[in-house]
């Protein structure tokens, strides 16, 4: 296997900036990665694993090894009248892992289509949209210790899966090479359509099933969202902040329209987007970066901008949400 210097990682960041890694490599079979983990040279850099840099924040150029996974194989490893169970390698592009369930009438992650990135990510944040997280079809995670290059293998509860928020991102936060997901996916699955105006939408297509699901969601996103080929972002950069429920009630007594989504009894979610925008944030522009025009969760590079412009520019931000609101907004991406 290659193993590459100073590498431009321009192309594997969604945000395209220009930045580069001090040693590359892309292993394609475990028996590579375990090399690759084994090799002394690389064991004294830092190591960044990487998908496709769909929720990556690069300062810098990065002085390490950059591990870009291309395992791509996925299988069916069981079936029952009910389920099937397949384990896709970290490679895998997951919109083409949802397509291809889809494509069989699988059920479980067809909410989740359209999102970028690959399937070895999709366990770090528990990504989720529209309703559904990927944690409901993950069954285990399989992967390699960094400093070893052992295999580890995390059962569901393993994970501890929360709001955009995973063991990887915690206590096994750049420990763990990901390298296979197994997921069970239902053969007769319930629709979820109870998010935003999804069920209006479906309303056009009687007796829709999880191919409808993926094409509204599909129609959906690209109306909404900007593309990263098209405008450098990473999605959704902060997270909804879930409050005290008290505290919500309080603000909107104050501001009527702030939409809220209980959790439970004690907790409630407000959409980080709608403080931004009251913020006065939705379309400004700051030199080379932005708030999107039309979806104010979205940072945006419109070319020549760097990381550390994005973060100036959601520190600006958080100030003001904070100042206005006295609301802590935690971010969703990974800074490096
Ligand atoms: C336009 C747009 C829309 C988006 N919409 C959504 C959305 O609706 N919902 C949502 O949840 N997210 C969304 N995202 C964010 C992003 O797509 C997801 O977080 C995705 O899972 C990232 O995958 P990736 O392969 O690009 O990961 P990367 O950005 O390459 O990495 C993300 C993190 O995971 C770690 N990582 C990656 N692969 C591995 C591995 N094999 N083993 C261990 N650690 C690993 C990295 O070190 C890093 O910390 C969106 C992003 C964009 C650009």
């Amino acid at each position: 296997m290659q193993i590459h210097r100073n590498y431009p990682l321009r192309a594997h960041n969604t945000f395209g900036f220009d930045v580069k890694a001090l040693y590359y490599a892309a292993p394609s079979c475990l028996e590579a990665l375990g090399e690759l983990l084994a090799h002394p040279s690389y064991n004294a850099v830092p190591r960044l694993v990487m998908g496709g840099g769909s929720n990556l924040l690069f300062r810098k150029d990065f002085p390490g090894l950059v591990i870009h996974l291309q395992l791509r194989e996925c299988a069916k490893i069981a079936e029952d009248e009910t389920t099937v169970t397949l384990r896709a390698g970290a490679g895998v592009v997951w919109d083409d892992f949802v397509a291809h369930c889809v494509a069989h009438r699988w059920g479980g992650v067809e909410n989740l289509s359209g999102i970028p990135g690959t399937v070895g990510a999709s366990p770090v944040q528990n990504i989720g949209a529209y309703g559904v997280e990927v944690e409901t079809a993950i069954k285990q995670v399989e992967a390699l210790r960094i400093d070893d290059g052992q295999p580890v293998v995390f059962t569901h509860e393993a994970c501890r899966f929360g709001y955009r928020d995973s063991v990887f991102k915690q206590a096994w936060k750049n420990k763990a090479v990901i390298t296979h997901v197994v997921f069970e996916l239902s053969k007769s699955p319930a629709l979820v359509t109870h998010y935003g105006s999804m069920g209006e939408a479906l309303e056009a297509f009687p007796g829709a099933g999880i191919e409808q699901v993926r094409q509204v969601i599909l129609h959906t996103r690209r109306q909404k969202l900007p593309d990263p080929a098209d405008l450098g972002n990473a999605g959704s950069f902060f997270k909804n902040p879930t409050l005290p429920k008290a505290q919500a009630d309080e603000l909107r007594a104050a501001y009527p329209q702030l939409p809220t989504y209980p959790v439970d009894d004690q907790l409630t979610k407000i959409p980080a987007a709608w403080l931004i925008e009251q913020c006065g944030w939705k379309g400004k522009r700051a030199g080379q970066v932005g708030v999107h025009t039309t979806q104010a969760l979205v940072l945006v590079n419109y070319g020549g901008g760097t990381g550390n412009d994005v973060l100036q520019l959601a520190h600006a931000i958080q100030q003001s949400v904070r100042d206005k609101f006295n609301i802590q907004l935690d971010t969703e991406i990974n800074i490096v």
